[in-house]
């Protein structure tokens, strides 16, 4: 046992406050345990409604997410296509008898026609879009649609209100619960305001009018709704499974994608990498000395201290039991300073529960042979760091071992 684990373990002393339990281990006590399995529909409804409002929409998340990362390309055609297909339609209504009429009203729907040109042009040969190019097209597809279809004789207009499903597909992928309300909003109103203004004219009868709005309504306002509450709800599950629940840390499949990340920006700044596996020696006697909640308040101290030491430029991942590890990028002459800092940082003998750490350490410097790889260099510097660990841990513990590649 090292010295400054001897000292940690020492007679009478204070074990660490426990604040640890697991956010989402799903463990439910006796007391919020329900009493019931059948809520009432309205109060389900209602719950999950609020549910959905809180959400954090994370739309960064959600545009490099894997299953949308590599559907960029074909998603801004799919965008430019409804785009054109909606100009067509403007295009087709100017020779309906349903359509504008008079100078003014075909005037106004040319120059939407031109703006839907040079959007739909905008989508198949623009940059890739960001959150405010989806908010800009929600705003142009809501608005333009209402100023159109005003123009249209009132059950044509209603018909048009379909148009609202196309602004309404892309609220769901990419606008937060937000902006998706404000759509909602305007589009149930004006498609309630349409009704209202085909039952006062009396051009078609009253039951036709009834029948169309609420089929319409449904089509554009309540499948988008209900769209973006199951794609909210499945876009936490999805980041909850990348993440550690004891530490929040990124667990093992977290680190996959975080990790490639920082590989590409290392590699444009002329970064070394470095590949830093973490163990906490002799663990298991703080189990048995102070208790397994003890043992898991040392884990999220560990896991605190590490976020806070490469929070810039690093991400932190607890791959196993009291194991980490660290990915960082930083100048080739400041790498071996980081992975020292390591060691210091975590352990301090003011502690409740002092431990050490063995530090296995491999770097990717900049340039390596090893860069050529890309990202899946950072598996063979893991495993090479592992085994550096294992190094440090027979040298005693309380170290670190580090090769350069
Ligand atoms: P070494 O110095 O060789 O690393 O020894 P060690 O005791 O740290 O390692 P060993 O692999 O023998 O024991 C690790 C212990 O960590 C065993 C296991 O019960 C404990 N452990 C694993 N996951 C958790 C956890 O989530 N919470 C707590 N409290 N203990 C854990
Ligand atoms: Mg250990
Ligand atoms: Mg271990």
């Amino acid at each position: 046992m090292s010295a400054n684990l001897q000292r940690g373990l020492g007679y009478g002393q204070e074990v660490g406050t426990n604040n640890t339990t697991p956010p989402f281990s799903g463990r439910q006590s006796e007391t919020n345990r329900p009493t019931s399995h059948r809520r009432p529909a309205l109060h389900s409804a209602r719950a999950a409604l609020i549910d959905w409002y809180t959400q954090p929409f994370d739309y960064e998340w959600m545009a490099k997410h894997r299953s949308i990362r590599g559907l960029h390309q074909p998603l801004q055609y799919l965008f430019g296509s409804a785009t054109t297909l909606y100009a067509v339609a403007s295009v087709l209504m100017l020779f309906s008898s349903r359509g504008p009429h008079g100078f003014g009203a075909q005037a106004w729907i040319s120059i939407v026609l031109l703006m839907q040109v040079a959007v739909a042009l905008r989508w198949f040969f623009g940059p890739l879009p960001v959150k405010r190019d989806f908010i800009a097209y929600a705003i142009f597809g809501d608005a333009g649609t209402a100023s159109v279809l005003m123009l249209y004789s009132p059950f044509g207009a209603l018909v048009g209100c379909c148009l609202f499903a196309l602004t309404g597909g892309l609220c769901i992928f990419f606008v937060s619960q937000k902006w998706m309300l404000a759509h909602l909003a305007l589009c149930c109103g004006f498609i309630t305001a349409m009704t209202v203004r085909n039952l006062l004219t009396g051009d078609e009868d009253a039951p036709t009018v009834l029948a169309t709005s609420l089929v319409i309504l449904a089509a554009t306002a309540v499948v988008p709704l209900l769209a973006h509450i199951a794609w909210t709800a499945i876009g936490r599950d999805a980041r909850r499974s990348l993440l550690d629940p004891l530490t929040n840390l990124l667990n093992r499949r977290g680190l996959e994608d975080a990790a490639e990340a920082l590989w590409h920006n290392g590699h444009e700044r002329n970064f070394s990498l470095a590949v830093l596996v973490i163990d906490i020696d002799r663990f298991k006697v703080v189990n048995d000395y102070y208790g397994h909640d003890s043992g898991d308040a040392v884990i999220v101290r560990v896991a605190d201290r590490l976020s806070l030491l490469f929070q810039e430029n690093g991400v932190v991942a607890r791959t196993g039991g009291e194991e980490f590890v660290t990915v960082f990028a930083a100048p080739d002459a400041e790498v071996h300073q980081r992975i020292e800092e390591v060691v210091n940082t975590l352990y301090n003998s003011s502690d409740h529960i002092p431990i050490t750490v063995s530090v296995g350490a491999c770097i990717l410097a900049s340039p390596s042979s090893l860069w050529v790889d890309g990202p899946s260099a950072i598996d063979k510097a893991g495993r090479i760091a592992d085994s550096m660990m294992y190094r440090a841990k027979l040298d005693g513990g309380n170290r670190s071992s580090t090769t350069k590649l």
